[in-house]
């Protein structure tokens, strides 16, 4: 019986929709399906390359595309399931499988994109073409342009080129985080007089206490001594700089944490960064681009650099005013309680900060758990969908999952017809990355014979477990988790296009944040929350008086903030609009860079860039604005809602129609105007904020 099995990735699936069947899954069957999908991968290809027949749209662009008949959606299909239970239940074994395949992916990816027959025909096409619809151009544009940014419109010479230096940069990237690493590693604060821990809470001091006994060892633990042990990684910082009162420890914990990278020693960044610079300047210029910045901003929707310098400085003009006064009260707070001599440094911000909202605000975010019971919490989020777009869910205990902790529901649309399949997997475990995030098993097209292939769309999350005493029990940051990553979600699940490579949030990268963030704004609006926060023992409902409170403190230090993000932005740009050999010294350049958007003073010695990953290792270079970017977007995409009322149902099927059903058809500026009748502009993000403009930044 059991040599008869069939892998189940080379068979229909024969379960609810057609969901994946994890149950039927074995470690084995991956592998097997991953090298046959390889094969008929590559067999496909040699059919598109060896058709005798004229290249066209129809048997060079999407062949690939519309023949998803269970035969060559193999390797989509198993290289799905493999990467999302990599990231959402993994294990040894399945950690070492990726070991092993990735580089065979890479390498096929690589094959695929260098084979110049395909290119040569998909190139033809691209020149000759019959009259295409605005979502057909997009495929062609995206597949043409896949291929020319990976250089196969260079001579010989030129691909070796672009081989070697993306090579070099991307082994200059590893070089960057490890160095990074081992800088944040090698310091470590010891305290061992309890009273230096003056003002730090429980849950910091527990945290110390445990470290130090790590690094120390059973040994001295045992005879009695007693220490605690700070580092420079984030849950460990932070609180020691927000709750500290030791101001000569909380300026070598700064300075430890803003000179990582810098050192005289073999984990200095300072070499690299400017190499790094370099490196993906030539790539551009190689490709036929002026700067970095112009080669990735092509393909988002700010179009160019001047989109990105317009935004970064209408933010300054309009937010400088105020992050002026918002230091200054903070300087007044600190010489109240310091005396008039004070000087405010860059290791005082945290700790005088988290005093000044206490006075203002008095808020807590433990205050709010009680009045946010995950269980009332998604009958809110589910409930404000049906009120938005009319849709439903059902749980269906016959879909498959990969973890009893998953729910699986069947969503049905406003008539009551299937509309996609949604996974819910809430609670940290073993196995299961941090952080949150939306993703899919099935993407959204429409077949060859006209059938729409509907989604299953997951959100994968780490929220507060329920504990023996008490449910789940989230803070006001987690039904926002929630919130957003439903957000992504109705981007898949409303998707409504030809193509999968199209569909739901396959969208550029400043545009993919949009339908989440926006989700975000219901989290402080009084009508959803009357919804669902009610006391988990009380039943009662979460006061007014509350919320209010909770609104008003969220501008805390607003402008502050947004400056901070800014001048982030500015650095990146600066780097990445480079057109001649970039030759300064990084950390003078750095100073000048963000100038405009620095209030305080500059310290000689510290250094953003060397510890800056997003932009040195990760993908954000150039793309660092995308973050106010998307902020921008969803105030004002919200702020039409907010017009008409915020569960209008006229507002959000125009919403659905123009933006969450289309994922990257067209241009995204062309579906953004088309809900909102116009281009967005950071007015409501100012409103949201409570920014008011001055004369001076009215232009
Ligand atoms: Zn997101």
């Amino acid at each position: 019986m059991n040599d008869k099995r069939i892998n189940p990735f080379f068979a229909p699936y024969a379960t609810p929709h057609d969901t994946v069947p994890f149950d039927k899954i074995r470690l084995e069957d991956f592998e097997e399906a991953f090298m046959e999908g390889i094969r008929r991968d590559n067999e496909q290809i040699d059919k598109t390359i060896n058709n005798p027949a004229k290249p066209t749209f129809d048997n060079t662009i999407i062949d690939k595309e519309e023949d998803k008949e269970n035969y060559y959606d193999l390797l989509e299909r198993v290289s799905t399931v493999f990467f999302n239970l990599l990231s959402a239940e993994t294990n040894d074994e399945l950690d070492a499988l990726a070991q092993k395949i990735q580089p065979i992916l890479t390498q096929h990816a690589n094959d695929v994109r260098l084979n110049e027959r395909l290119f040569w025909r998909i190139k033809y096409v691209h020149q000759h073409h019959r009259k295409l619809t605005p979502e057909e151009k997009m495929l062609l544009e995206n597949t043409y342009q896949g291929f020319v940014r990976s250089g196969a419109l260079l001579d010989a010479e030129g691909k070796e080129k672009l081989r070697r230096l993306t090579e070099e940069a991307s082994m200059l990237s590893l070089q960057f985080s490890q160095n990074l690493l081992k800088e944040n590693k090698a310091f470590t604060l010891e305290i061992t007089d309890e009273s230096q821990l003056d003002g730090l809470p429980d849950t910091a001091r527990e945290a110390a206490a445990q470290a130090w006994k790590e690094a120390k060892g059973e040994q001295q633990t045992a005879d009695g001594q007693k220490g605690w042990l700070f580092t420079l990684d984030f849950p460990s910082y932070s609180p020691f700089m927000t709750y500290s009162t030791q101001r000569e420890l909380r300026r070598q914990m700064y300075m430890a944490r803003n000179t990582e990278g810098t050192h005289d020693n073999s984990e200095n960044n300072l070499e690299i960064c400017k190499r790094l610079v370099n490196l993906r300047r030539e790539i551009a210029q190689l490709l036929g681009y002026k700067t970095y910045a112009d080669y990735v901003l092509v393909r988002r929707m700010a179009s160019n650099t001047r989109g990105v310098y317009k935004l970064l400085n209408d933010l300054i003009d309009a937010y400088k005013p105020t992050a002026i006064c918002e230091r200054e009260e903070l300087k007044k707070m600190a010489q109240r309680m310091e005396g008039k001599d004070f000087e405010m440094m860059p290791w005082d911000s945290s700790f005088y900060s988290h005093k000044l909202q206490l006075k203002k605000y008095n808020i807590d975010g433990e205050m709010l758990r009680p009045y946010f019971e995950l269980s009332r919490v998604i009958d809110g989020v589910f409930g404000l969908a049906n009120r938005l777009y009319g849709i439903t869910f059902r749980e269906n205990k016959d879909i498959p999952v990969y973890h009893p902790d998953v729910k699986a529901y069947e969503v049905f649309d406003r008539d009551g017809s299937y509309l996609a399949v949604f996974y819910a997997d809430f609670h940290p475990r073993k196995g299961k990355q941090a952080g949150a995030w939306m993703t899919e098993y099935q993407g959204q097209f429409i077949d060859r014979k006209g059938e729409n292939v509907r989604p299953h769309v997951s959100v994968v999350m780490n929220l507060s477990k329920p504990t023996d005493e008490k449910p789940a029990l989230l803070t006001l940051g987690e039904v926002e988790t929630f919130l957003h990553e439903f957000g992504h979600s109705l981007h898949g699940m409303f998707a409504n296009t030809r193509f999968e490579s199209l569909s739901g949030t396959n969208v550029w990268w400043d545009f993919v944040e949009l339908p989440s963030q926006f989700m975000e704004n219901y989290s402080i609006e009084k009508e959803f929350l009357r919804t669902f926060a009610f006391h988990y023992q009380t039943g009662e409902p979460l006061p007014d008086e509350l919320i209010n409170r909770i609104v008003r403190s969220r501008n805390f230090m607003v402008a502050s903030a947004c400056l901070r993000q800014v001048s982030f932005g500015l650095l990146d740009m600066a780097y990445y609009t480079q057109r001649q050999e970039f030759t300064d010294d990084i950390i003078p350049f750095e100073k000048k860079a963000w100038k405009k958007a620095i209030l305080g003073k500059q310290l000689p010695d510290t250094c953003m860039t060397t510890q800056f990953s997003h932009i040195m290792a990760g993908g954000y270079a150039a793309g660092y604005y995308s973050y106010k970017w998307a902020e921008v977007l969803d105030a004002d995409a919200f702020s039409v809602f907010k017009k008409h009322g915020i569960f209008d149902q006229a507002t959000a099927q125009s919403f659905r129609d123009n933006i969450l059903s289309r994922g990257g058809t067209e241009h995204p500026m062309t579906l953004y105007k088309r809900f909102r009748g116009g281009e967005p502009t950071i007015d409501a993000l100012l409103k949201r904020n409570g920014i008011k403009r001055t004369k001076a930044s009215k232009k």
